[in-house]
């Protein structure tokens, strides 16, 4: 297949069906991983920035792939999104999580919701049904969004955001400084958190000016009334200075990775004193 000119041969690559085909084999894949329950949870610690002591959790899906390996979420999380599994799976993520926390009073959790959930106008009687089902009290539960679909469509965004208040969650904004979000954006939506991403949180280690973006940012935070999560933070160095700059919860490899709950259940006891 090897026409000069313009030939519609020319620009066919046989990876590319390939890919797509990968693509494919992975989405059904996890469509049955999902049905089968077989998606894993992992819980980040949260800790205050003052005592450094478990304050809350962040679930974060797991899937280990049948014959392959672990998948990371990076890479499944939008094949969920592009295939409409992500409803099902972000559910069934915050149903095993809201189960979980009821082993840890007094800990709050942090979920991460995609667009795609967040546009169905239903989801928030989802989460209200899912709620009650397993006695969770909202004010223990964070949902993360990150800004994409808050550019996109701001009067939907901003809508959904209010309905998913009435319920009683803290709603946060994920990954800012990654982005364009400004500060302007959290009180323009009714954010109630600001979780600063690790990009920022390792660009302090490089310098002065990354440390006064930080501390200016956090500040305006601050001033709005609006308490502020610092995440990938990976040394004491790190802890330290966010502490100074105003961010009250911590979150990051040197406090703890990601782990099974029955990790969580050990932590809790020590810093819980039980
Ligand atoms: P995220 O919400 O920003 O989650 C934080 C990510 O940073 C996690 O990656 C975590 O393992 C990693 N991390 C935590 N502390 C450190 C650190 O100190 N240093 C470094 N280098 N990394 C750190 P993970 O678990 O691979 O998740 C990646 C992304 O996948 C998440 O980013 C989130 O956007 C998405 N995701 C994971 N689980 C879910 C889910 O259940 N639903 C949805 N919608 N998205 C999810
Ligand atoms: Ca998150
Ligand atoms: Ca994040
Ligand atoms: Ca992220």
């Amino acid at each position: 297949a090897k026409e000069t000119g313009r030939g519609r041969y020319e620009n066919y690559r046989p990876e590319m069906d390939a890919e797509r085909e990968e693509r494919n084999r992975l989405e059904v894949d996890l469509r049955i991983a999902i049905e089968r329950r077989e998606i894993n949870i992992v819980y980040q610690p949260v800790v205050d920035a003052t005592n450094w002591r478990l304050i809350g959790v962040e679930a974060l899906a797991r899937w280990t792939r049948k014959g392959y390996g672990p998948v990371p979420p990076d890479v499944f999380i939008p094949i969920a999104e592009s295939s409409g599994l992500i409803d099902q799976l972000g559910l069934f993520v915050m149903h095993r999580a809201c189960e979980r926390i009821a082993d840890w009073p007094g800990i709050k959790l942090a979920v991460n919701i995609s667009p795609g959930q967040f546009r169905d106008p239903e989801f928030s009687q989802h989460v209200a049904s899912m709620f009650r089902k397993t006695g969770t009290d909202p004010s223990r539960i964070t949902l993360e969004m990150t800004e994409g679909y808050f550019i996109q469509n701001p009067d939907r965004a901003r809508a959904a955001i209010a309905r998913l208040k009435k319920l009683g969650v803290e709603i946060a904004l994920d990954d800012f400084g990654a982005g364009f979000s400004s500060v302007g954006y959290l009180r323009q939506f009714g954010f109630d958190r600001m979780k600063i991403d690790r990009s920022l949180v390792h660009a302090m280690s490089e310098g002065d000016h990354a440390v006064q973006t930080l501390q200016a940012t956090v500040a305006l935070a601050r001033s709005l009334g609006m308490p502020v999560t610092a995440e990938g933070v990976e040394s004491e160095d790190q802890a330290l200075k966010l502490r100074m700059t105003g961010c009250d919860e911590l979150q990051g490899y040197f406090f703890g990775r990601p782990m099974e709950a029955h990790e969580i259940d050990v932590i809790y006891r020590t810093d819980r004193g039980r």
